[in-house]
């Protein structure tokens, strides 16, 4: 596909929605091993609203916007804080009915940075930042125009991602405090996030 329409892209976000909440009590399990286990509770909620946000979008900018206001303003804590981010920093970089595969990838790129704004956390500290920031190298770095196989590469990237989260040792936040702890299993965050990007491509 080379355009990537408004109509496309509230169906990436109901495939995540969809599949992210069928998913919601092992996202929750997975935060039980360094923390308060509620991170599956947590991404539904923000998803919702930032779905919620995205219902009268007609445009990519405006949307984006709504979308990441909606989360922010609706739900609170770290997950919504991001996603919020994510969304906002995507608004940043996108605009009009439709984007070609270089809007797409600019459109990803500034939502790394919009969630770089918003968290401290590194690739490495097994965090969301072990799915998301290869997702948007991989996306960015593809050479294809299809928007379909960018972002296939994306969700290849984000899932390789989290699992490597498997053998890392928590390094940021409250998990920090449970070290070696803490290895052996994924990340909720990274996991939850590579549902996302995995979501966003099996939509196309
Ligand atoms: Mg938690």
């Amino acid at each position: 596909m080379e355009k990537l329409t408004v109509a496309d892209f509230k169906k990436m976000l109901d495939t995540a929605m969809k599949n992210i909440s069928a998913r919601e009590e092992e996202f929750s399990k997975l935060d039980a091993v360094t923390g308060d286990g509620d991170h599956g509770t947590a991404i539904v909620t923000a998803l919702t609203a930032v779905c919620e946000g995205a219902q009268n979008g007609t445009e990519f900018k405006q949307m984006l916007n709504d979308m990441g206001f909606n989360v922010m303003m609706k739900t609170s804590g770290s997950t919504s804080t991001l996603l919020g981010g994510f969304f906002l920093g995507m608004s940043d970089n996108a605009a009009g009915e439709e984007l070609d595969a270089a809007g797409v990838k600019a459109m990803f790129k500034g939502g790394v940075e919009g969630v770089k704004k918003n968290t401290k956390a590194m690739p490495g500290d097994k965090t969301m930042m072990d799915s998301l920031v290869p997702a948007v190298e991989a996306i960015c770095s593809c050479g294809s125009n299809d928007i379909k196989e960018i972002m296939d590469a994306g969700a290849k990237a984000a899932l390789a991602g989290a699992e490597a989260t498997v053998n890392m040792k928590a390094n940021f936040g409250r998990a920090r405090n449970y070290g070696e702890k803490s290895i052996g299993y994924a990340d909720s965050g990274a996991t939850s996030w590579a549902c996302m990007f995995e979501s966003f491509a099996q939509a196309l």
